[in-house]
């Protein structure tokens, strides 16, 4: 499959991205000739979305853990409710690093609150007992 589009502000270049949307892993050529993006060696269009994504504005679920006031272990893992662009992946990881939370703590709960502005936010990813 071969997909063509004009749109502004793109990367320079080209990228070979696998697609981990599904088992399969297609290896999906994505190029900017002259402003069009060309998309290749995708089989199917959420494969196309992906490798489109990851060319123009790179995403991740960030994953990390935060110091705990009066918990039963000094540091509970979190994670990021939605991916994140990966250009913001340093700024988040500064401000949870400042952060301490108190114990007790509930698994799913909101630490921050729409991080960085960008209506994301980081949530405990287990339950984490008061000593
Ligand atoms: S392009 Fe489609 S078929 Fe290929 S790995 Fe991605 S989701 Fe699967």
């Amino acid at each position: 499959m071969s997909t063509k589009s004009n749109e502004n502000e793109l990367p320079e270049g080209f990228k070979d991205i696998r697609c981990i949307i599904c088992p399969t892993g297609c290896l999906v050529h994505v190029e900017n000739v002259n402003g069009e993006l060309i998309i290749e060696g995708h089989s199917c269009k959420r494969g196309e979305v992906y490798a489109r994504e990851e060319f123009v504005a790179p995403k991740r679920i960030l994953t990390t853990t935060m110091r705990v006031e009066k918990g039963f272990l000094p540091l509970i893992p979190v994670r990021s409710d939605k991916p994140i662009p990966k250009d913001k992946l340093g700024e988040t990881l500064k401000l949870i690093a400042k952060t301490q939370i108190k114990a007790p703590i509930k698994m799913g709960e909101k630490l921050i609150e729409n991080v960085l502005g960008l209506e994301i936010n980081i949530i405990a990813s287990r339950d984490l007992i008061e000593i």
